[in-house]
């Protein structure tokens, strides 16, 4: 089997394997011993995880994931800064967030909020013209701006340092979401945002994550309850979550390309398949921008195929990969990421995401080579498109 969905989750370290089920027992919110020891857990965890970020300890906020840190940046950020500045209801997102940032950024037009998405280039990244003419124009109305550090579909990177430099001196606040770039990555994360974290993108486990938010961004509970997590994120703290999220984090910044072999790193492996990809299917387009992305990442468009099928005759090969996204596969749309990139929908159903992790090794970039193809032949079958590749045709049963 080759799993190639990395992006999706990625198996657990064994050193968050350990921690997870070395946590002291007890709710750290408790005043007796069992509660004292699960706090000083919780609070190494924090440390642990704010000292590899480069953040302080204080401003980290854990969560169930990165949705839920998606969407208690975005919601309260845009209430708390609306209710000090009633005029302020601007949301700026980037046209391609993951739908964490995109929903949750709508669901507040019904606060009021006008949702100005900025565009991106051909290669998917933030229009920095655009953001900077936006705020020339209507800095005075605008309650945040979030924009992720890299997209989960595509790989490319953003440009949060220039967003965060012209962001500087206005009081806006800016929310990074940084769930696909965290870990392996080895970004530093901006130090004046608030960035959203996932555990299971790094090697931790499913089910918990934090936002950083310093102490200097409003920010109203989206929960309420027993006013854990300075009253910003109430319930009772996953403490072996914690734990082993900061296992994994360390783990994943100490050896970032896990087991593969041959001193080959997730990027050459990456790389390599793109060379595969390519010598089996000349008129492949590579959607990743291969000099500024995501380490792990190779979006691909195969022309005349839909990306479902792709997906579905790779699974049967042993190979798993992701149309767009993992949280919107099933879903019969074209990427939302590669129409704004502007692909049209034909271009844009016909992607695959292949990405690497900790646990990639050569013998997957084989195996999507051997039996690539012909499943681009049957594919295009399918879509009653004509073949497009003579070799592919050449192989094909
Ligand atoms: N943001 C991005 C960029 C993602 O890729 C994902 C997951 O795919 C999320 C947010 C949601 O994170 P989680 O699965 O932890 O809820």
């Amino acid at each position: 089997m080759a799993y190639l969905d990395h992006a999706a989750t990625t198996p657990l370290r064994p050193e968050a394997a350990a921690a997870l089920v070395s946590a002291e027992f007890g709710n750290p919110s408790s005043l007796h011993a069992s509660g004292r020891a699960a706090r000083r857990v919780l609070e190494e965890a924090r440390e642990s995880l704010a000292g590899d970020l480069g953040v302080a300890p204080g401003s980290v906020i854990f969560s169930s994931g990165g949705t839920e840190a998606d969407n208690l940046a975005l919601a309260g950020i845009f209430r708390a800064r609306r209710s000090q500045h009633p005029d302020r209801r601007i949301v700026v997102v980037s046209a391609i967030e993951h739908h964490a940032v995109l929903d949750a950024a709508n669901a507040l037009r019904a606060e009021g909020a006008e949702v100005v998405e900025l565009a991106v280039t051909g290669d998917g990244r933030v229009r920095m013209a655009e953001a900077e003419a936006l705020l020339a124009a209507r800095a005075s109305e605008i309650a945040l701006v979030s924009v992720m550090s890299a997209n989960n579909e595509t790989g490319a990177r953003q440009p949060i340092d220039e967003i965060a430099a012209a962001l500087a001196g206005t009081g806006i606040p800016l929310h990074v979401d940084a769930v696909q770039s965290v870990g392996p990555g080895g970004d530093l994360l901006p130090a004046t945002a608030a960035v959203s974290v996932s555990a299971h993108k790094f090697g931790g486990p499913v089910g918990v994550g934090a936002l950083i938010l310093p102490t200097s961004i409003p920010c109203a509970p989206v929960t309420f309850g027993g006013g854990q997590e300075r009253s910003v994120r109430s319930g009772t703290l996953n403490v072996a979550g914690a734990l082993s999220m900061a296992a994994a984090l360390r783990a994943a910044r100490s050896n970032p390309n896990g087991t593969a072999e041959q001193g080959r790193s997730i990027t050459d492996l990456r790389d390599q398949l793109a060379v595969t990809v390519l010598a089996a299917i000349p008129d492949a387009v590579i959607n990743t921008p291969l000099a500024n992305s995501l380490p792990g990442i190779l979006n691909v468009g195969f022309p005349g195929c839909e990306g479902d099928a792709l997906l579905m005759l790779l699974d049967a090969a042993g190979i798993q990969v992701s149309t767009g996204s993992a949280c919107t596969a099933g879903v019969p749309r074209p990427s939302h990421v590669l129409l704004a990139a502007g692909q049209n929908d034909a271009a844009a159903s016909s992607a695959l995401r292949f990405s690497f992790g900790w646990t990639s090794r050569q013998a997957d970039v084989a195996a999507v080579g051997a039996v690539l193809p012909d499943i681009v032949a049957r594919a295009r079958r399918a879509a009653g498109a004509a073949p497009l590749n003579p070799a592919a045709t050449g192989l094909s049963r």
